[in-house]
């Protein structure tokens, strides 16, 4: 095949995310939820599916839910009804997962993307569906058998169905990062994908540019991070044009990941809906949701991270970039917000909330509601810095010691040794000291009309002072002595 007759493919992709809500309890029983308890030590005999037991809804789930639907603009069904999915497998005792069919809790949404699509609009990705389930338990392989821990069995589940519109891996990751960004601002869930708290299944198909029709497709589990989404995305685009370039026909396949070597592998052909011979769950009446509890529930969602970002470029001038990253995270934008309450300098303050907080979350792998630094001492740091009782280099410094203490600004500059005592005689003592020093070299050459020499000057006196003291301030007072 030449090049003037190869057929241009569109990508077309659509995500269905799992979300594992952060309930004081299970789905459907008492037990709590908890991450890494004695394997079986979270159990009861709704959760091990033993005969008999009768499953009861978790309200805080339902209403989770909700509100997970109303943030990506959904309608809310006016009942919630739940059916058994049926099928065979060890983590699952039941021999079915309880999860919603045809009545999903919520429906007809979309997620806006801080994209623009091919003809300069603003992306959108409808949101299908987002319904209630419970998760299974854990398979654990071993050498030659395999143990099953149930803890997680009944862990309450918000399935996220994106529609097909995503058209590169590109956006797939944009969409990936749009939306854990608004659901960390609704409190439901950990949102940790090296947790399993958050996952993601892909589905792509390739067609020809200008058809409407789509591909056939393949869905990809076992994707443990977005990076790996976008890169399996890029394998699969690429193995189906090939195919389709080459003249075979594609079957739809369920695919895994395979991080290591780089390529899916096939784990089974797909199954279809009717495999899992769903029918309505007998053991739980449908029940009304009432207009008001989804009124009330709306009421209690905070201001939207898409809103915030254009209040935080309005209100404060800050950069696109920086007003980004800061609304990227609640309570990071939460924290900025209360510091610049106490200290009306948006742009100084993004500033040590971009840089310093945020190299030490990354090197903490952390996220600012664990570190113990508050907004107020982060306030009385700057201001130190702004009345020259320390400088930037100092700052730093007692920046890292705050965080590691816990004290204030103050109290650990103190602690620390760093505040710059504003004593006169003893600057100009040291000062005097290096203009002798380096009378024939640097002194000379300032004298010459070097000013990169005034630099070097300006270092020696900060070894001196053991950096207790401001650069800015040490500059004219070496030139004026120097030419007195
Ligand atoms: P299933 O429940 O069998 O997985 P769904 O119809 O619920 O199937 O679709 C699951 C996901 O697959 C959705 O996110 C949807 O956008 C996406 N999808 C459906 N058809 C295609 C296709 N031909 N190409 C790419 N993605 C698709
Ligand atoms: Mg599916
Ligand atoms: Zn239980």
């Amino acid at each position: 095949m030449t090049n003037a007759t190869k057929i241009e493919y569109e990508p077309v992709i659509g995500l269905e995310v799992h979300v594992q809500l952060k309930t004081a309890t299970k789905m459907f029983c008492g037990c709590a939820l908890q991450f890494g308890a004695p394997a079986n030590s979270l159990t009861c005999p709704v959760c091990l599916g033993l005969p008999g037991a009768l499953p009861m809804v978790n309200k805080q789930a339902v209403e989770f839910g909700i509100r997970i639907g109303l943030a990506l603009n959904c309608q809310i069904d006016h009942r919630v009804k739940f059916d058994r999915k049926n099928y065979f497998y060890p983590d699952l005792p039941k021999g079915y997962q309880i999860s919603q069919y045809d009545e999903p809790l919520a429906f007809d949404g979309v997620l806006q993307m801080p994209i623009q699509d091919a003809s300069g609009q603003p992306k959108v990705c409808r949101i299908t569906r987002a319904h209630l389930e419970e998760d299974a338990g854990k398979s654990i392989h071993m050498e030659g058998s395999t143990l099953v821990d149930l803890n997680r069995a009944g862990t309450p589940l918000v399935e996220i169905v994106g529609g097909p519109d995503l058209r590169s891996p590109e956006e797939a990751y944009v969409y990936l990062n749009t939306l854990k960004r608004n659901l960390s601002y609704l409190g439901v869930s950990d949102l940790s994908m090296e947790k399993g708290s958050l996952r993601c299944d892909a589905n792509v198909s390739i067609r020809p540019k200008g058809q409407e029709k789509f591909g056939v497709r393949s869905e990809i589990k076992n994707l443990n991070s977005f990076r790996m989404v976008r890169a399996a995305l890029e394998f699969e685009i690429q193995r189906h044009t090939r195919e389709l370039e080459a003249g075979r026909t594609l079957s739809q396949e369920t695919l895994l990941w395979d991080d290591e070597k780089h390529e899916t592998r096939s784990m089974r052909s797909k199954e279809e809906a009717t495999d899992y011979r769903f029918f309505p769950e007998p053991d739980l009446p449908f029940f009304d949701v009432p207009r008001e509890w989804v009124d009330s529930i709306h009421a209690t969602l905070p201001e939207m991270p898409e809103k915030r970002l254009l209040r935080f470029l309005d209100d404060y001038r800050l950069t696109e970039q920086d007003a980004d990253y800061l609304v990227g995270e609640k309570a990071l934008a939460d924290f900025f917000e209360r510091a610049v309450s106490l200290m009306d300098e948006p742009k100084k303050v993004a500033a040590w909330v971009v840089g310093e907080v945020t190299r030490e979350l990354n090197d903490r792998n952390a996220g600012i509601d664990e570190l113990t630094l508050t907004p107020e001492s982060l306030i009385e740091l700057i201001k130190l810095l702004d009345s020259g009782k320390l400088n930037n280099i100092t700052a730093k410094e007692v920046f890292h010691g705050m965080v590691e203490t816990g004290e204030g600004a103050l109290a650990t500059a103190k602690k620390l040794n760093k505040l710059i005592e504003q004593d006169d005689d003893a600057m100009n003592a040291v000062i005097d000291e290096v203009i002798t020093e380096f009378k024939d070299k640097a002194v000379a050459d300032f004298k010459a009309g070097e000013e990169k020499a005034l630099g070097f000057l300006i270092g020696q006196c900060m070894r001196k002072l053991k950096g207790k003291a401001n650069p800015k301030e040490l500059g004219p007072k070496i030139a004026a002595r120097i030419n007195a």
